[in-house]
C-alpha cells in the first residue's frame, strides 16, 4: 500500500481527494460499552495518513472503550489526546509536530492531560519521540495497541511510556472495531498487517512490521455483522492484499504457504474475496492495495464473476521505466507490468484503475519519467495519486542512493504528471456522459444538500438531485454533465 498522504502543494487526486482531506485530522464520538465500568477518563485521537491508519484507531477505539474510557471530539476536553500518525513523507511527519504544539495549551488547563502518538511514526522514531517532542507522553507502535491502557495508567505515575514491539502474530483479528465517524453506509475491514515487500523508498515494512494474515472467519463475521447493520460496502485492506494467505496449518509459512493450495486448507485472496462477495448480492466489495508482482488472473475471474465485487483496481505502478524500478526494488519491470493491465483490460473490462506515482526518484532521468507517462497513456487511470520522491531514513534508497533530483526539478515533473491526469481523468468521465450507473449512495453532497452523492462501481464519485431515495439505497444514475473529478446525474 502506497500510503495516500494528501500534500495540496505536491499531491493530485480528484474526486476522493476531497472526502479524504475532509478525514485529516478527524475527531471521534464513540460509545463505551454499557457492560463496561466507565472509568471517568475521556480520550481524544485524531488520525493521519492512510486507510490502514483510519482503521487501526477504529481498533484503539474499541480497545479503550472496552477499558472505560468515554470519547470527546473536543481535544480540550480530554485526559487523553492521541494522534495516529504517518512517516510515509516528511510532510506528513512535519505535519503531525506542529499538531503536537497546538496541544500545550490543555497540558497547561488541565492538570494530569496526557498526550499519546501512535502508528508509523510513533514506530519510526521510538523512545527518539520523547526527546524531540516534549509534549508527548505515550509512544506506541502499530502492534502494541492493546497495552494502551496499561501505558496510560504508567504515564500517570509521572513516567514516560513507550511500546513500540512489532509482532508476526498481531491482526487484531477479534477486536470488534468501533465505527469512527461513519456514515453507516462504507467501512473498512483490515484483511492483513505488515509487508513482505521492501520498496527503497518506502518506511512501511520498518513501521508496520512482517506480513501476516488475518483469519479468514473473522473477516468474514466482521462483513457480516456490518451488512446485519445496514452497512452495503465494506473495502478490505492490506498493505499488499494479493498476497494474503491463511491457513489453520501454523506450520506452513513463507514459500509453503504460498504455493499451498486450497485443497490444502490456505485461503488465498481470490478465494477470501469470494467468500465476502458471497455475504449478500447487495454488499459491495472493495479492496486496496493490490501489489503488480502479485495480482493474479484468479482475482480478476473472481471480480469479473461477482456483480457486487466493484469494478475498480488500484494498482500503484510508481514508475514506468525498468531501470527506475529495479532501484525501487519494485520486483516488477516495465513489460510485466504492462501485462498485468492488459490482464484487467481483457477479463474485467469495465473495470477503472488507479495507481500511485513517484516523480524524482535517485536518478531517474527525462526520458525515464517520459516512460511513466507513457504508461499513464496506456493504462489510462481514472485516479491517481502522484508524489515527489521524499528520502525517508532508514530506507534502502536512503543508504544506497544521492537523492539528486532538485526539489524544483522535481515539482517541474510532478506538474507534468499531473496535467497529464487531469486531461485524463477528464476524458475518462466525458465518456461516461450518456451513461447509466447503479450508484450507492452515500449521503448528501458537501457543496449542495439538495444532491445527493454516492459512486459507482468504478469507484467514480457521481452527485445528483436527491428524490425520495435514502443514503444506503442502490439507485441508477444516467450521467449527463461532468468534471474532471466529478460525474454529474440524473436518477432515472
Ligand atoms: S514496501 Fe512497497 S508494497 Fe510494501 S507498503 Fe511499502 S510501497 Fe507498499
Amino acid at each position: 500500500m502506497e500510503t495516500k498522504l494528501y500534500n495540496n502543494e505536491i499531491a493530485f487526486e480528484l474526486s476522493t481527494k476531497k472526502i479524504e482531506e475532509e478525514r485529516q485530522g478527524e475527531t471521534l464520538a464513540v460509545e463505551r460499552p454499557a457492560s463496561v465500568q466507565s472509568n471517568g477518563k475521556k480520550f481524544y485521537i485524531e488520525s493521519y495518513g492512510c486507510q490502514m491508519n483510519f482503521a487501526d484507531s477504529e481498533v484503539v477505539a474499541s480497545i479503550l472503550a472496552n477499558a472505560g474510557f468515554d470519547s470527546t471530539t473536543q481535544y480540550t476536553d480530554a485526559d487523553l489526546i492521541l494522534i495516529n500518525t504517518c512517516a510515509i513523507r516528511d510532510n506528513a511527519e512535519q505535519r503531525v509536530r506542529n499538531r503536537l504544539q497546538g496541544f500545550n495549551i490543555v497540558k497547561k488547563n488541565k492538570k494530569g492531560a496526557l498526550v499519546g502518538v501512535l502508528g508509523c511514526m510513533a514506530e519510526r522514531l521510538k523512545e527518539k519521540f520523547l526527546e524531540e517532542e516534549k509534549i508527548v507522553d505515550i509512544v506506541v507502535g502499530p502492534d502494541a495497541y492493546r497495552s494502551l491502557p496499561a501505558l496510560v495508567e504508567e504515564a500517570e505515575t509521572g513516567q514516560k511510556a513507550v511500546n513500540v514491539l512489532l509482532s508476526r502474530e498481531e491482526t487484531y483479528a477479534e477486536i470488534n472495531p468501533v465505527r469512527l465517524n461513519s456514515n453507516g453506509i462504507t467501512a473498512f475491514i483490515s484483511i492483513m498487517r505488515g509487508c513482505d515487500n521492501m520498496c527503497a523508498f518506502c518506511v512501511v515494512p520498518f513501521t508496520r512490521g512482517r506480513e501476516r494474515s488475518r483469519d479468514y472467519r473473522s473477516i468474514i463475521e466482521e462483513a457480516q455483522d456490518l451488512y446485519n447493520r445496514g452497512y452495503r460496502e465494506v473495502t478490505l485492506l492490506g498493505q499488499n492484499v494479493d498476497s494474503y494467505r491463511f491457513s489453520d496449518d501454523k506450520t506452513l509459512v513463507g514459500k509453503r504457504l504460498v504455493e499451498a493450495k486450497y485443497e490444502e486448507g490456505v485461503v488465498n485472496f481470490a478465494r477470501l474475496l469470494e467468500m465476502v462477495a458471497q455475504i449478500a448480492p447487495d454488499l459491495r466489495v472493495r479492496f486496496s492495495t493490490s501489489h503488480p508482482k502479485d495480482m493474479t488472473d484468479d482475482v480478476l475471474y473472481t471480480m469479473a464473476k461477482y456483480n457486487n465485487i466493484c469494478k475498480y483496481i488500484h494498482l500503484p505502478l510508481q514508475s514506468g521505466n525498468s531501470r527506475v524500478l529495479e532501484m525501487m526494488n519494485r520486483t516488477y519491470d516495465r513489460e510485466w507490468y504492462k501485462n498485468r493491465i492488459d490482464a484487467i483490460k481483457q477479463i474485467v473490462p469495465d473495470a477503472a484503475i488507479s495507481t500511485d506515482i513517484i516523480v524524482g526518484f535517485c536518478s531517474e532521468t527525462e526520458d525515464e519519467l517520459r516512460d511513466t507517462m507513457t504508461m499513464m497513456e496506456y493504462a489510462k487511470y481514472t485516479m491517481a495519486y502522484m508524489f515527489i520522491y521524499s528520502e525517508r531514513p532508514g530506507t534502502l534508497a536512503a543508504k544506497k542512493y544521492k537523492d539528486d533530483i532538485a526539489e524544483e526539478e522535481k515539482k517541474r515533473r510532478l506538474n507534468e504528471v499531473i496535467q497529464l491526469h487531469r486531461i485524463q481523468s477528464l476524458e475518462s468521465n466525458k465518456a461516461d456522459v450518456g451513461k447509466a450507473f447503479e450508484v450507492l449512495i452515500e449521503g448528501t453532497s458537501a457543496r449542495d444538500e439538495n444532491y445527493f452523492f454516492g459512486r459507482n462501481s468504478q469507484n467514480k464519485v457521481i452527485v445528483f438531485p436527491k428524490q425520495s431515495q435514502q443514503p444506503g439505497q442502490y439507485v441508477q444514475v444516467k450521467v449527463t454533465d461532468c468534471t474532471s473529478g466529478t460525474l454529474i446525474g440524473e436518477a432515472v
